[in-house]
């Protein structure tokens, strides 16, 4: 929940940009936070010592360091903030629905910022993990760049006593796009033929939504 808050207070933060309205300040942004924390309509399962206070004080430095840092004024015209892309990028498979958090037309070239919101900072393993997501992404902005270049950065926050932001530029790789496409389209195929098997991961069933139906199957 914290991390869709501050996610919802950014967007908030570069749409006004977008719209050439007032820079909002870091009261506007904790309202955001505070107004999506509140609409939640699920059960929050706070931590030792946690509760919404501990995470709206958290905010308050999170938002604090974003307004302080470059983060907060990107080089060049907001053209997209939180932009749906959708598009048949790969032959044989289902159009690519792509959700752009935030273009940069910086004349030179297009750059795509990728927002998360993470428990510590990212190394490169995990930047180069999650980056078909980025190289699928740039297949979707390609038309839109006329062209030039596109850049791409996952922009890295922690929600750490002193929060950090942190911008991992991720090359927009020829091979390593074909490479992504391939992988999609066997696993689109393997959809098709129903092929499906647990696949246990220590990172990904603890909060897997099918663990139940997933622990029952018997082959
Ligand atoms: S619990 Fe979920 S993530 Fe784990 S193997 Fe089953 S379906 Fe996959």
């Amino acid at each position: 929940m914290y991390g869709s808050s501050i996610h919802a207070a950014l967007q908030h933060y570069f749409e006004q940009l977008l719209a050439s309205a007032e820079r909002p300040d870091l009261d506007g942004l904790l309202d955001v936070f505070q107004e999506t924390w509140r609409a939640c309509d699920k059960p929050i399962q706070y931590g030792k010592r946690e509760d919404f206070d501990f995470y709206c004080r958290l905010a308050d430095r999170t938002l604090w360091a974003f307004l302080e840092g470059g983060w907060a004024y990107p080089e060049g015209q907001i053209v997209g903030v939180e932009e749906e892309l959708r598009a048949p990028i790969i032959p044989g498979c289902p159009d690519i629905l792509g959700r752009i958090d935030l273009l940069v037309d910086r004349g030179d070239a297009l750059e795509l910022r990728d927002f998360k919101t993470a428990r510590s900072s990212w190394n490169d393993e995990h930047v180069a993990e999650a980056a078909p997501q980025l190289w699928l992404y740039a297949e979707l902005v390609r038309p839109f760049a006329g062209g030039r270049p596109v850049k791409l950065a996952f922009a890295v926050l922690t929600k750490t006593q002193s929060p950090t932001f942190t911008l991992h530029a991720v090359a927009d790789d020829a091979r390593q796009i074909a490479r992504t496409k391939r992988i999609a389209q066997r696993v689109w195929r393997a959809i098709e033929a129903g092929h499906f098997y647990p696949n246990p991961t220590a990172a990904n069933c603890s909060t897997c939504p099918y663990r139940k139906p997933c622990q029952a199957w018997t082959g």
